[in-house]
């Protein structure tokens, strides 16, 4: 599907006149939601080039990810294991009873072992015992996915210029490809949804692996503790955003960051006659494993109004 971006209208932002915008890449493909098309994409294609056909990718029980690769590649014809954090007891869980019924394999690992994602010797003992397949990085975060993202960011400036481009991050390398993107008056925001210091310096590794340098960019945290928990006020403020825009954030990277930047424009941090582009990256997936998190927090009505977006 095309590329769409929305001008949305919030009162804060109009109050200001700040201009904001939506690119809707929540909307770009059926299958596999938002960032993780360009990033799947990519991967798909060099393994493809290989004449690979298994995939291999890690994630948590909820994972936007996992459940992006095992509906996108059970249509490109790949096979697919997810190695997921956590006991077995999630394998009913919608993101993962869909994972499954695309076909792909789970296999449950406990804290210690996920940990060991990164490992070199880790994943070669892996490699050794599925060997033709390709193993992607969590969040198919690879070198790969880092230019992919770049090249959705050509796409957004193809319809228009914005002064500003916002995007949240988890491992950093939509941000990442997106900076690399952006023309030289352009200025990137990266929004960390969890609260970790490593973000920096993963997201300065994928961009100077493009072999860029000297972009205009910064990062904020928009995390709070307990990156798959809601909180109140993050919630009241997604139920309004919806109202106000029609548009449905995700519950663990849009919705902080866009909370975040609200706040920030209403402070003054950006000036008159800007324009700021924030990427919807999707997600929406995710709610549906916080129907009880949301009950309790915002009440049935709440839970039905979220509910009732999701397609
Ligand atoms: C995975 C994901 C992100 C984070 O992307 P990274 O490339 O890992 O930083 C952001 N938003 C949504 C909705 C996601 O699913």
């Amino acid at each position: 599907m095309k590329l769409t971006i929305e001008k949305v209208s919030y009162p804060v932002a109009d109050l200001l006149g700040v201009n904001l915008y939506m690119a809707r890449v929540d909307k770009i493909h059926p299958l596999a939601s938002g960032n993780k098309y360009y990033k799947l994409k990519a991967n798909f294609e060099y393994a493809k080039e290989q004449g690979i056909t298994h995939l291999i990718s890690f994630g948590g029980a909820f994972s936007n990810h996992i459940h992006a690769l095992a509906l996108y590649a059970h249509q490109q014809g790949f096979e697919t294991l997810g190695i997921i954090r956590g006991e077995s007891e999630y394998s009913n869980n919608p993101t993962l009873l869909d994972a499954q019924r695309a076909g792909m394999v789970l296999k449950f690992v406990n804290r210690k072992e996920y940990k060991r994602r990164h490992d070199k010797s880790y994943l070669a003992q892996l490699q050794e015992s599925y060997p033709n397949s390709l193993i992607i990085p969590e969040g198919g975060s690879s070198q790969l996915a880092v230019s992919s993202c770049s090249q959705l960011m050509h796409e957004i400036n193809k319809t228009e210029e914005f002064d500003y481009i916002v995007a949240a991050c988890g491992t950093g390398a939509t941000f990442a490809g997106l900076a690399c993107g952006l023309k030289p008056n352009q200025i990137g925001i990266a929004y960390s949804a969890l609260l970790d210091d490593s973000l920096n310096e993963r997201i300065r590794t994928f961009i100077s692996n493009e072999g860029k340098s000297n972009i205009n960019y910064r990062i904020e945290s928009a995390g709070f503790k307990g990156f798959a928990k809601l909180n109140k006020e993050v919630l009241d403020f997604v139920v309004d955003w919806l109202d106000k825009t029609n548009i449905l954030l995700d519950p663990i990277y849009t919705s902080k960051m866009t909370f975040k930047l609200m706040q920030q424009i209403k402070t003054g941090e950006f000036t008159e006659g800007s324009s700021i582009c924030i990427v919807h990256s999707g997600g929406l997936q995710g709610w549906r494993g916080m129907k009880r998190q949301v009950i309790k927090l915002g009440g049935n009505k709440t839970w039905a109004i979220i509910n009732s977006s999701l397609n």
